[in-house]
């Protein structure tokens, strides 16, 4: 009797040593060195779906192996704006609609971008919009409104960031304060570029491109291929760095789209952002020691891909219409997908503040209350 308890203790903990307990274990040991944030900014399922149904090419949303759903009410309102939707990702807080790196008192949190600076990481910031509008603003700047958007340019020079590309010229260059920060930028050492022309010459440094006065043109409207080599171009110079990047990426106008409720114009966007997180999927190919996530602020238009029902009595179900129900923002969950070391920790259901602490556990980073 007693040998038998004695084997079947030792059968059992060689059966929980095999192979998947083993995984399990060391999938959770494994730390990505690098994180890249894409952010879709409105981009709902019916977003995503989209991509799925407008474009020649496979979308890659096909290769993500985690998926998760999160809930983006903000502090103040149960329809999040983008600033307090970015915040929360940027400061694992619920802060209130229009607030910029600042938590629901408007005092100022160390967001994701920052800590991952202290940790000698190299961070960027790319974006379709100004790069002081919301999305990139709330993981740079500290300012009670997103309206502030000449403070917030002044944030920037606050911080060590490496490379940032987008719009906002006019908010560096052509303030009421009259300071020349593209002068202050390059006396700490940045290549400040106002169009594309000499960036791909660069391949190491810091960099500021400031590629139009305000908002970049929508994708079909003149901006072109501008996302995804902005994006390439800031991991060829982040990824120079030993300790690893962060950088957030984001494709502005998919919620600009929603806005005007103008379905080609969204699903150009959508596609557009689609291409980058293309690229971005062969990188992180490559470099398997990238997590990668894709995620939204919210949703956008109450966007939906429905079927063509004109007729009451029989619908089209092979033609979609696409339709909308709002020039606001909705409150519906939005999807994460994520790929990489530290990825599996995305699945699931949980508010858009656990998307901070995912990314900052899976870099073994430490929340620090003192800023
Ligand atoms: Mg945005
Ligand atoms: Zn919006």
């Amino acid at each position: 009797m007693k040998v038998i308890k004695v084997v079947l203790i030792i059968f059992f903990s060689w059966a929980c040593n095999t192979s998947p307990q083993i995984q399990t274990n060391e999938l959770k040991a494994q730390k990505p060195k690098n994180v890249i944030l894409m952010i879709g900014d409105g981009m709902g399922l019916s977003q995503v779906s989209s991509a799925f149904y407008y474009q020649k090419d496979s979308t890659n949303f096909w290769r993500f192996p985690v998926i998760g759903l999160s809930r983006t009410s903000s502090a103040s309102h149960k329809i999040t704006d983008s600033a307090a939707g970015a915040t929360a990702f940027s400061i694992g807080k619920k802060t209130y609609n229009g607030a910029i790196g600042v938590n629901a008192d408007t005092i100022p949190e160390r967001t994701i971008l920052e800590y991952a600076e202290d940790a000698g990481m190299a961070t960027g910031l790319v974006a379709t919009s100004a790069i002081t509008h919301a999305t990139p603003a709330s993981f740079i700047a500290h300012q009670p409104s997103r309206q502030m958007q000449e403070e917030i340019a002044s944030d920037f020079l606050k911080t060590d960031i490496d490379v940032f590309i987008g719009g906002g010229k006019q908010f560096f260059t052509d303030r009421k304060d009259g300071v020349n920060l593209a002068d202050s930028l390059t006396a700490k050492g940045y290549r400040v570029f106002f169009d594309t022309t000499g960036i791909n010459e660069v391949h190491n440094g810091r960099v500021a491109a400031l590629l139009a006065p305000d908002e970049m043109p929508p994708y079909a409207q003149g901006r072109g291929e501008m996302l995804m080599p902005s994006a390439m171009k800031a991991i060829e110079i982040l990824s120079q760095n030993q300790a690893g990047f962060f950088l957030m990426i984001e494709g502005s106008q998919i919620d600009w789209g929603g806005h005007v409720n103008n379905a080609e114009y969204l699903i150009s966007e959508e596609i557009d952002f689609d291409h980058t997180i293309g690229a971005v999927l062969d990188y992180s190919k490559q470099h398997p020691e990238t997590l990668v996530i894709v995620t939204a602020d919210h949703e956008t238009g109450g966007f939906t891909l429905a079927a063509d029902h004109a007729d009451k009595m029989k619908g089209d179900y092979n033609t979609i219409a696409p339709s909308f129900s709002t020039t606001g923002h909705s409150t519906t969950l939005v999807p994460v997908f994520a790929i990489g070391p530290g990825s599996e920790t995305f699945s699931g259901v949980y508010e858009n503040t656990a998307i901070f602490t995912k990314m900052m556990n899976a870099l073994g980073l430490t929340y620090n209350k003192v800023r």
